[in-house]
């Protein structure tokens, strides 16, 4: 079979993570979690006291940082440290929306993920795949819900992992990354024309899944069985 990207991109809380990891488990495709790239610079940024506006060093940092995937994107790496749990902190998060505000810090962490991705059949997900990272991907999905429906999936997953979330500082954090990726100036956060759009408001899981491997499969395969 020939080699196939997937490009997976959307809003903060629609759903992209857990969906295209199961997508990609069900195609036998490595999934690739971009997000957690600009976390991984951020983090770093943030313990090294580098100010967020100072683009020379964070290009730097990120053309220096050596940012690797285990478990099929389950943890993550920053120069040989598991990083999995550090870098979901919410000032880790706003602290990855600027600095992938950053031209140089895009084209350095772009160039790894093309690079990871080189000859493997690929779930990508973010924020530009389908319009920078991966132009020509064979199936290109915007996964979207309602704002409300993400600041609750948020506050939940944040309480699961640490017990506790103050729902209006969910939502507000939410609000303000959402209104950066989606303004920057770089590679902002839009839906390719050639994407097809997906509200996972009202759907659960299973069905989001199913939805997408139907995509997939009328993209890619003309309606023949790919899943394993
Ligand atoms: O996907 P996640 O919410 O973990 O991403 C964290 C931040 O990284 C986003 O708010 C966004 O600013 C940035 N990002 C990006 N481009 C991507 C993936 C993430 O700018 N492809």
């Amino acid at each position: 079979m020939k080699r196939v990207v997937v490009a997976i991109d959307g809003p903060a809380g629609a759903g992209k993570s857990t969906v295209a990891r199961r997508l990609a488990d069900k195609l036998g495709f490595l999934y690739l979690d971009t997000g957690a790239m600009y976390r991984a610079v951020a983090l770093w940024a943030l313990r090294a006291n580098i100010d967020l506006n100072d683009m020379h060093r964070l290009e730097q940092l990120a053309l220096s940082s050596d940012i690797s995937f285990k478990d099929q994107g389950r943890r993550v790496f920053l120069n040989g440290e598991d990083v999995t749990e550090a870098i979901r902190q919410p000032r880790v998060s706003a602290a990855a929306s600027q600095v992938s505000t950053i031209p140089g810090v895009r084209r350095a962490l772009v160039q790894k993920q093309r690079e990871m991705a080189e000859g493997v059949s690929v779930v990508m997900e973010g924020r530009d795949i389908g319009s920078v990272v991966f132009p020509a991907a064979d199936v290109k999905v915007f996964l979207d819900a309602a704002p409300e429906i993400r600041a609750e999936r948020r506050a939940k997953e944040l309480q699961q992992r640490d017990g506790m979330a103050n729902s209006e500082e969910v939502s507000s954090e939410l609000r303000q990354r959402d209104e950066r990726d989606r303004n920057r100036a770089e590679a902002p956060l839009v839906q390719a024309p050639d994407a097809v759009y997906i509200d996972s408001s009202k759907l659960s899981l299973d069905e989001v899944e199913e939805v997408l491997l139907r995509v997939v499969r009328e993209r890619v395969s003309n309606g023949r069985e790919l899943s394993r």
